[in-house]
């Protein structure tokens, strides 16, 4: 663990206190505190207006019941969650989570990151996060539509176009933004088209939102690469998950000539040393619903191994962990590391254990960090909401294009900022400062609120 002086060691003892067992919440925080010792230094009037207790105090947290009908007729309670975290850039913006692991340590956590990550991408976009301990798995659309809708029946009230603007993430896709969609606009009566991203495009969505987050990792990827004068091209990559994620990071890292290996879902991963055929997962994971182990069915060539963390075994040149927190720790870094990974991109939000990150950054592996890595997904829910608002839509290759010039400017931002801060390379820590920064200018700016 990196030492962090009194002030902020205070803070931290302060938020064990105030966020009691939210371990993955402390573990956010921690990462970001071990960086700011010298912004603080250089700037002590973010200290004098508590600048930093702030920020690690939600603006606000809502949990409520969220009561539905299973198909059986019987009653089912589920716990809802929305945690609008800092406004000092604009409304509240962040996905909604449905998974069983979902508590307040996991949305405060993801509202914590997802601050910093907007501040990244240079839109005008505050921090929330939201979600439910609901489990999709194994549920009938019909089951997944009633819970979508009950959710919304008291979510409803504390969102909008200009106050909180909730997206999907882990477990709410395309088909769940429309049932929640559909009940906004039947409580409320607006058309409200802004008020949520990652809609159908023939009803207020953007192109290459779908893509936006896989697509976006690769291009940040691909620009730390060349400018360390090496590129994706020929590479063998591996990526944990098989979402929204990996698979549209899987398809831009294939069309710059790369080749993956490996993807994995909750239950295993598949390896494929002569690359996985993209299409396949896309049929089994996008059409069917099924689990990844049936690749092997299709492609006998291909083996799997049914414990997803052992994927950090494989031999690559590039690893990409787009599943889920803390999916690669020490002993998988180790392994990487061994095997002579060259970089890493965090396509998931804050995949690598802490002691995971330091030991990529001590070897000098080339490591994008969540925060910036991730940002092209809500970047584009940016530029979905700037077409609503203008009554508009463009094409792909325009959404594409901003997409490509949003990730380019903030490895551009990172990298910069930690060469002025004698770091050099430490991309984690360029990402920290830099969305600090923003975020703390603009509280100044705005007093003690
Ligand atoms: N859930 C995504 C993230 O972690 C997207 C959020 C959004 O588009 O608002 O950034």
């Amino acid at each position: 663990m990196v030492k962090i002086n009194n002030y902020l060691e205070k803070i931290m003892k302060k938020t064990r206190e105030r966020n009691k067992g939210e371990q993955e919440f402390h573990q956010a925080v921690r990462e970001v505190l071990e960086t700011l010792e010298p912004v603080l230094e250089k700037k002590p009037e973010y200290r004098k207006a508590g600048i930093v207790e702030r920020l690690i105090e939600p603006e606000r947290q809502i949990v409520f019941r969220v009561p539905w009908m299973d198909d059986q007729g019987q009653t089912r309670i589920n716990r809802g969650f929305r945690v609008e975290f800092n406004s000092a850039l604009g409304p509240y913006k962040g996905g909604l989570r449905f998974h069983p692991s979902v508590y307040s340590g996991i949305i405060k956590f993801l509202g914590f990151e997802q601050t910093f990550k907007n501040a990244l991408t240079g839109r005008p976009l505050g921090g929330g996060k939201g979600g439910s301990d609901f489990n999709p798995k194994g549920k009938s659309r019909e089951e997944v539509m009633r819970f979508c809708q009950s959710f919304m029946t008291e979510l409803y009230r504390h969102i909008g176009e200009k106050t909180d603007i909730p997206a999907g993430d882990i477990g709410v896709g395309g088909r769940e933004i429309g049932f929640l969609f559909g009940q906004y606009k039947r409580i409320t009566n607006r058309f409200e088209a802004g008020v949520l991203t990652g809609k159908g495009i023939d009803w207020g969505g953007s192109l290459v939102r779908t893509e936006a987050t896989g697509y976006g990792l690769i291009y940040i990827v691909e620009e730390m690469l060349q400018d360390n004068d090496n590129s994706l091209s020929g590479k063998e990559i591996v990526i944990s998950g098989s979402g929204n994620v990996a698979i549209y990071a899987a398809e831009k890292a294939l069309e710059l000539g790369a080749r993956v290996t490996a993807m994995s879902d909750s239950d295993g991963f598949v390896h494929d040393p002569e690359g996985i055929n993209l299409a396949a997962i896309k049929e089994i994971k996008e059409e069917k619903r099924n689990r990844i182990s049936e690749y092997t069915d299709m492609h006998p060539r291909a083996s799997y191994h049914p414990e997803s963390s052992e994927i950090w075994t494989i031999d690559c040149d590039i690893a990409l962990p787009c599943a889920t927190q803390n999916e690669l720790d020490e002993k998988s870094a180790q392994s990487l590391v061994e095997n002579g990974v060259l970089a890493i991109g965090e396509g998931a939000n804050m995949p690598s254990t802490p002691e995971a990150i330091e030991l990529f950054v001590n070897h000098d592996i080339h490591f994008a960090p969540a925060k910036a890595a991730n940002a092209g997904g809500v970047a584009t829910s940016a530029l979905e909401m700037t077409q609503n608002g203008m009554w508009d839509s463009w094409s792909f290759e325009r959404v594409d294009e901003k997409l490509q010039r949003i990730m380019k400017d903030i490895y551009k931002l990172i990298s910069a900022t930690a060469r002025k801060y004698n770091m050099e390379g430490n991309l984690p820590a360029g990402a920290n400062i830099a969305s600090f920064e923003k975020v703390a200018d603009a509280m100044l700016d705005q007093g003690v609120v």
